[in-house]
């Protein structure tokens, strides 16, 4: 596989152009954004920038399409046939849609293998064998009324995607939507754009029918801006940062009230007790939990939390093992943490390090920019012990490759800290206590508690944040929700 990936790695990239009612255009102004490559920081392509009269074509080209009614009032049976289709031509293409993401996002090909277009089909399959078996209901009500409660499909969703997983977490929100009848306009992020207008097209392909996927690329506060004030937007669903997040609240007041999903960042606590059953693991797990894809994964264990008798010796095994993870050529099977997705998001990684080795942290490992030869953007993995809660690394959301190693005494002590943030996406507690377990899943507030693992997770469970990691859920039945309206009808016999 590794020659069929060289193979791919320098072929020239044409100019992307937006998808809209089922053609490939430019952006009216002409204008378009350079994309710069993690790899080696040079040119990769350029894709077209968005403006706001062309969020509009897009969202009246989805608002016409539902209207029509080819796909809205198409049987689900129908719309099943066709999404298995497109999930089969994804896995047809998985390598060159993964390494044509890798290219555009910097994430290690091992990884995009199975998150990126494996995942990105699974989803696809998995709500177009749930729709066909979702059922309206009828009302337990009074003997001369027959009232039904139909689920309809919304209308028009946007989707406004983060650039660390575009394509897994794209179909999280894309499959479903379209799987329930709506249309969908979806805004991929500027760094990460190529793979999720790949996949558009082979909507095309598969028997969507135009305008009812369209794609809008551009900059946040321009064409995400226009997605997010349209009044043709019935459902905003949104994964990315919190400070966006809220502005996508504001449009939604300013416009019509749109239905706003936010799945937003974390400061995810991996809780390590001195009785977990095997402490080699744990260490090995952490790890991997924080340093995958350089520490750009929302559910990243970026606070770990020890008990006090066994943190040092602790946080020294796990430095051990991220000094000698490889990281380096994402393009490479082997490379186990690539490239930081840009120069802007390397900064803030080693700003984060430094300050908080001023403030009292003691850097175990990394702190670094490595392979600055290659031009690309890539950190030492980072390991910083003697964190205190209130230190700025351990309450802000770093998104790269830093871990902060924190003690604790006891487990009150540990319910305490883990919940001493304003974020509750993931967290994990490792223990071999079964009550304590237990108790340590009801008094953790997060989406999820991993216990004796880190981030398992398949599409068979929710995932979704509380507090300020955000609202509403994707995969599983559960997401279903989120595009599809409740509608009565009574009817007096
Ligand atoms: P971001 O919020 O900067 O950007 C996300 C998307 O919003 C991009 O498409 C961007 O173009 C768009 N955007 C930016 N400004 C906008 C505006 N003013 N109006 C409308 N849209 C705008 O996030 P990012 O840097 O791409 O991704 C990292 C963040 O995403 C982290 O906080 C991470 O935790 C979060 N994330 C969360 C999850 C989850 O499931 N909870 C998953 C992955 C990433």
């Amino acid at each position: 596989m590794q020659d069929q990936i060289d193979a791919m790695r320098a072929k020239e990239i044409s100019p992307r152009e937006l998808l809209i009612a089922g053609q490939l255009r430019p952006a009216r102004s002409g204008a378009v954004l350079e994309v710069l490559s993690p790899l080696n920081g040079k040119h990769l392509t350029t894709i077209a920038d968005a403006g706001k009269e062309d969020v509009e074509a897009a969202c009246l080209s989805a608002r016409a399409a539902f209207d029509s009614g080819v796909w809205s009032r198409a049987a689900p049976a129908h719309r099943k046939k066709v999404l298995l289709q497109l999930a089969d031509l994804i896995e047809r293409d998985a390598l060159k849609l993964a390494v044509l993401g890798v290219r555009d996002n910097g994430t290690e090909i091992s990884m995009a293998l199975k998150a990126e277009p494996m995942s990105a089909a699974s989803t696809f399959r998995y709500y177009a064998e749930l729709i066909d078996k979702v059922y309206g209901e009828i009302a337990p009500s009074q003997s001369d009324v027959l009232a039904l409660v139909h689920k309809q499909a919304v209308g028009v969703v946007a989707a406004i995607v983060p650039w660390n997983f575009p394509l897994m977490i794209g179909a999280w929100k894309i499959a479903p939507a379209l799987a329930a009848g709506n249309s969908v306009v979806l805004k991929p992020a500027e760094a990460a754009s190529l793979s999720l207008l790949r996949i558009a097209e082979l909507a095309l392909e598969a028997g969507v029918p135009p305008g009812v996927f369209n794609v809008v690329t551009g900059r946040g506060p321009v064409a995400g801006e226009a997605l997010g004030l349209s009044m043709h937007v019935d459902v905003l669903a949104f994964t990315g940062s919190g400070g966006v997040g809220r502005k996508l609240l504001e449009y939604s007041a300013r416009s019509n009230l749109k239905r706003v999903y936010l799945e937003l960042g974390g400061k995810s606590p991996n809780i390590v007790f001195a009785d977990a059953p095997d402490l080699e693991k744990a260490a090995k797990v952490a790890a991997y939990g924080i340093f995958r894809n350089s520490g750009q994964v929302c559910i990243a264990g970026s606070r770990l939390l020890v008990e006090a008798p066994i943190a040092d010796e602790f946080a020294a095994k796990v430095a051990k093992i991220a000094a000698t993870m490889k990281v380096g050529d994402p393009l490479d099977l082997t490379t186990e943490a690539g490239a930081i997705n840009s120069e802007a998001q390397l900064s803030r990684s080693l700003g984060f390090t430094s300050r908080a080795t001023t403030e009292g942290a003691e850097l175990l490992t990394g702190g670094s920019r490595i392979l600055q030869e290659t031009g690309g953007w890539f950190m030492a993995p980072t390991v910083l012990s003697k964190v205190r809660p209130d230190m700025e690394v351990a309450r802000n959301e770093v998104f790269g490759p830093v871990l902060a190693v924190m003690p604790f005494d006891d487990e009150a002590a540990a319910i305490r800290i883990a919940n001493d943030t304003e974020f509750g996406l993931a967290s994990a507690v490792w223990t071999s206590n079964l009550s304590r377990a237990h108790r340590m899943v009801q008094a953790v507030r997060a989406g999820v508690v991993h216990v004796n693992t880190y981030g398992g997770s398949d599409l068979t469970v929710p995932l979704g944040g509380v507090k300020q990691s955000g609202n509403g859920h994707d995969k599983s039945p559960h997401a279903l929700d989120k595009y599809l309206d409740l509608k009565t009808a009574w009817i007096q016999l």
